[in-house]
């Protein structure tokens, strides 16, 4: 069986369901080939207020199975203390500066809002893509789908861009394991930032449990199987699940160095890659629904003109890898353990700081500016500290 579209897009999730939403609201054919839903992406589920407020014109955030969050806690462990910044919560609407939302219903949402407009789901596996001069070529099981062009969004272990670009390598990818702890919940968001490996500890609440977890680069030489160990201990430790059953999960997420922002392989004739599968999440916080979202969106406005390819790169180079490079320049000295002490130290004793950390956490703060907010804090030594610990500053 062989059917054409426009366009295909691979995989369903932020990055394909908002590019797909957006390309069948434009009258364009669309194949969305996904077979995985409904269910569960291992992620904390954070999603920012500007994520909100960009899919506010595809679904109802208010209608979202999310918990609002109060309080961000920054814990320090090794002075057994924690700074606990307040973050701006008015219920699930695109003001907070952060809901923790089930993937499944998110992204089940955005799926249905791109069914709803007309894009066509096909609940099947890519096996193989081509591309040539005048078509695209996707391979499934069930059959042959062919498209004039096609948007790879199939995450961070992507098939399009293993195929038509280059696999991302071991040092541009971050490990995320740890558990979903069933039957807890909490409206606070629990971030510890660890020095060795560099990278942080968090516990995401949801409605009815809390995704905890640990990320690092994944060429620390510390494998996923430790770092998991490291999780349990740190649950064991802070009590923070008491009781809850625990399921385990552990899913890369891209984390890439300020120079690979300066050549993304994002598009060539007939075909470009967006979120996870292009890379755009931000090194530090690895916030990427934000960005999956706000690339999918690019590429379908990107179809419609008569460039694509050239069109798209170019505007992810210059809105989105811009400030995505400024975080990586700034990823060693925000893990450096002089300027994480020097941070927690602020961040209780200082309301300008909180601020900025709040603004950070709700990605309002962009990188750009963040040194010239942070030395109007006065916070000189917390500024400074960064600049020292090798962080190139805009
Ligand atoms: C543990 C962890 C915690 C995280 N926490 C946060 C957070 O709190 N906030 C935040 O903003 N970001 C977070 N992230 C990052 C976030 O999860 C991703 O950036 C985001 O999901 C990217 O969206 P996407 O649409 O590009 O890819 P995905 O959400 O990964 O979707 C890709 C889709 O492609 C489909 N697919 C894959 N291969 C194929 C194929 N061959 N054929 C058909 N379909 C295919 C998959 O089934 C999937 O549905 C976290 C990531 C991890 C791993």
């Amino acid at each position: 069986m062989t059917s054409a579209y426009d366009v295909i897009v691979v995989g369903a999730g932020p990055a394909g369901a908002s590019a797909a939403w957006a390309l069948a609201r434009a009258g364009a054919s669309v194949a969305l080939v996904d077979p995985s839903h409904p269910r569960e992406k291992p992620c904390g589920g954070g999603v920012t207020g500007r994520a909100l407020a960009l899919v506010a014109d595809a679904i109802d955030p208010a209608g979202l199975t999310a918990a609002v969050i109060e309080t961000a806690r920054f814990a320090d462990a090794r002075a057994g203390s924690a700074a606990i910044v307040p973050l701006e919560a008015h219920g699930i609407a695109p003001a907070s500066a952060l809901v923790v939302a089930s993937r499944a219903d998110f992204d089940g949402r955005l799926l249905d809002a791109a069914r709803r407009a007309g894009a066509t789901l096909v609940e099947t596996r890519v096996s193989e893509v081509a591309v040539d001069r005048t078509a695209v070529r996707v391979e499934t099981p069930h059959g042959i789908l062919r498209a004039g062009f096609l948007i790879g969004a199939d995450g961070a272990n992507s098939l399009v861009r293993r195929r038509l670009a280059c696999p991302f390598r071991r040092d541009q990818l971050s490990i995320a394991t740890g558990f979903f702890a069933h039957g807890v919940t909490s409206r606070e968001v629990v971030i510890e930032i660890v020095p060795d490996p560099p990278g942080y500890i968090w516990s995401f609440p949801r409605p009815n449990h809390l995704a905890i977890g640990i990320c690092t680069q994944a060429d620390t030489g510390v494998g996923s199987r430790q770092l998991r160990q490291r999780a349990a201990d740190w649950i064991r430790s802070t009590r923070i699940a008491g009781g809850a059953s625990l399921a385990a999960y552990s899913w890369p997420i891209p984390s890439l160095h300020a120079a690979d922002f300066d050549r993304l392989p994002t598009a060539g004739s007939r075909w470009c890659l967006a979120g996870d599968a292009a890379g755009l999440v931000d090194p530090i916080t690895r916030e990427g629904i934000f960005f999956a979202i706000q690339s999918g969106r690019f590429a379908a406005a990107a179809v419609q003109g008569p460039n694509a390819a050239r069109e798209y790169a170019a505007r992810i180079a210059d809105e989105i890898a811009t400030e995505l490079r400024c975080a990586a320049a700034l990823k060693d000295g925000f893990f450096h353990p002089r300027f994480t002490g020097l941070l927690l130290r602020a961040l209780r004793h200082s309301g300008a700081v909180r601020r900025v950390m709040a603004d950070l956490v709700a990605g309002r703060q962009p990188y750009a500016t963040l040194k010239w907010r942070l030395i109007r804090t006065l916070e000189l030594r917390l500024a400074w500290a960064w600049m020292r610990s090798g962080a190139p500053w805009a």
